[in-house]
């Protein structure tokens, strides 16, 4: 069932519901006080009545006498009021001209109301005409000389609430019709964005172009804020699926330049492989190629298993073991750069050591990379109240402001230098960094060097102990 129909189904039920409560309200109501107005009335004749028998009679006669002298009953009646005096046996007296002959009933409920001297409400046919009848005793002094009936058709009362019922009946039916339709306009007025705004994404789908954007209603409502979240998807599935284009161009690229030196030297090999120092030089190409190659697609590796959301083997580690390994390892490449270590606090931190030795090895190799011989590297360890800061800075070219906000960035390197790379050193690093809710920032200054720093939050205790 679309949402279309069950909102007008809700609205119309609940509608339905007040109508019809309140319908049945308004009758009772109205039925009651109809009613007691007519029983009010009929009370008050039958009191009228007694009082004129009773300025007729005086308690004294009666007692003498036995018998009572009634008032002709025409002058209380009306057209649509009937009146009848009976005795104390039920026998009927007098009549009011009106009731032609008929008698009003005397029924059980009247002859019981005579005995125990009670008034008598109840509602009873006489011939064809439906009334309501009052029956009030008529008493001198405490004796009961008989009953004052009054009676009083109810047809109008009836039809009156009959034609209050239609109304209410046609009313409630009219109103919900009209709820109906007006529930479907409305509602088809309300949902007509969320249809422009599926057509649209529809397109989207179907032309295939993740560069189209849905138009953002100028209302901030619920549907603008829909129409914003699914472009704010659009844009990160444009992006990510770009990254994914360039990543695949990127690394045909980086495979390309191994492959061609590798074929080049196969060549070499096969045309003039006799001479050992061609052989040599041959191989040598071939494997620093292949290397490279290697390198490259273990990078690659860890990135995309990165991307896929591997955990590291993190435990509570002394960052001067990792220093010092760093410190060893960077010496085997250092190529006339001296290596320094600068500050060395003692700091503990929740870490995986093999991750945090490649990140600083990366760190190394480039300022070693970067840096003329002659110039200076020096790894440092600061502790901070709940962070610990390790740098690494060169004395080295230094990145100018252009290149620095990318040099983190997959693929991306420094145009036109002297050493070549695959440029995914410094975004495995990054991505290390944050795998240990730390940081890692570049700052350099062209010409003078560049210091790297990694801050890791240190270890709960040792935090607490230096507080
Ligand atoms: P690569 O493997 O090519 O070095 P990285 O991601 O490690 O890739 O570095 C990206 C770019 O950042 C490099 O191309 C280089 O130009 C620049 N870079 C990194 N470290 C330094 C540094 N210490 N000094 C100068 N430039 C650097």
């Amino acid at each position: 069932m679309s949402i279309r129909v069950r909102l007008t189904l809700w609205y119309v039920s609940l509608l339905a519901v007040i109508l019809i409560a309140f319908s049945v309200a308004f009758y009772t109501v109205l039925q009651y006080s109809l009613t007691s107005e007519l029983d009010r009335s009929l009370q008050e004749r039958a009191q009228q009545v007694s009082l004129g028998i009773q300025a007729f009679n005086t308690p004294y006669d009666v007692m003498r006498f036995g018998y009572i002298r009634l008032p002709e009953l025409n002058v209380f009646s009306t057209r649509s009021i009937y009146i009848q005096i009976i005795d104390e046996d039920g026998k009927v007296l007098r009549r009011s001209p009106n009731l032609m002959g008929r008698d009003l009933p005397v029924d059980e409920l009247v002859m019981n109301g005579l005995k125990t001297k009670q008034p008598v409400f109840e509602t009873v046919t006489v011939g064809t005409v439906e009334m309501r009848l009052y029956s009030a005793p008529l008493m001198a002094s405490d004796t009961v000389l008989g009953m004052v009936q009054i009676g009083n058709p109810i047809g109008e009362i009836r039809a009156t609430l009959q034609r209050v019922l239609l109304f209410l009946i046609s009313g409630t039916i009219i109103a919900l019709v009209l709820a109906m339709l007006g529930g479907v306009w409305l509602v088809y007025l309300s949902l007509r964005p969320i249809e422009r705004i599926t057509e649209t994404a529809n397109q989207i789908v179907s032309a295939e172009d993740l560069k189209q954007r849905l138009p953002v209603p100028p209302t901030d409502d619920e549907l603008a804020r829909l129409s914003r979240t699914i472009n704010h998807m659009l844009e990160r599935l444009d992006n990510f699926f770009q990254a994914q284009v360039r990543l695949s161009a990127d690394v045909s690229h980086e495979l390309r330049t191994p492959l061609t030196i590798i074929r080049g030297n196969v060549d070499i090999l096969r045309r003039m492989g006799d001479s050992p120092t061609t052989r040599e030089e041959a191989l040598n190409a071939v494997e620093s190629a292949l290397n490279r190659m290697a390198r490259l697609v273990s990078d690659l590796l860890l990135l995309s298993q990165a991307d896929a959301g591997m955990t590291l083997k993190m435990q509570p580690l002394d960052l001067d073991g990792v220093i010092l390994d760093v410190f060893q390892q960077a010496h085997a490449l250092r190529n006339g750069v001296e290596l320094k270590l600068g500050h060395a606090d003692p700091a503990r931190v929740y870490g995986d050591a093999d991750r945090l030795k490649q990140l600083l090895i990366n760190l190394m190799e480039n300022a070693i990379k970067h840096t003329p011989t002659g110039g200076s590297v020096t790894l440092s360890v600061y502790r901070g109240e709940d962070h610990v800061r390790i740098s690494v800075a060169d004395t080295g070219a230094g990145i100018s402001p252009e290149h620095l906000p990318h040099i983190f960035d997959r693929f991306y390197r420094v145009k036109g230098q002297r050493v070549r790379g695959s440029g995914l050193g410094l975004a495995i690093a990054k991505w290390i960094a944050e795998a240990h809710h730390g940081t890692l920032t570049a700052e350099s200054e062209p010409g003078l060097g560049s210091t790297f720093t990694l801050t890791l939050p240190l270890l709960k205790e040792q935090s607490a102990a230096g507080e």
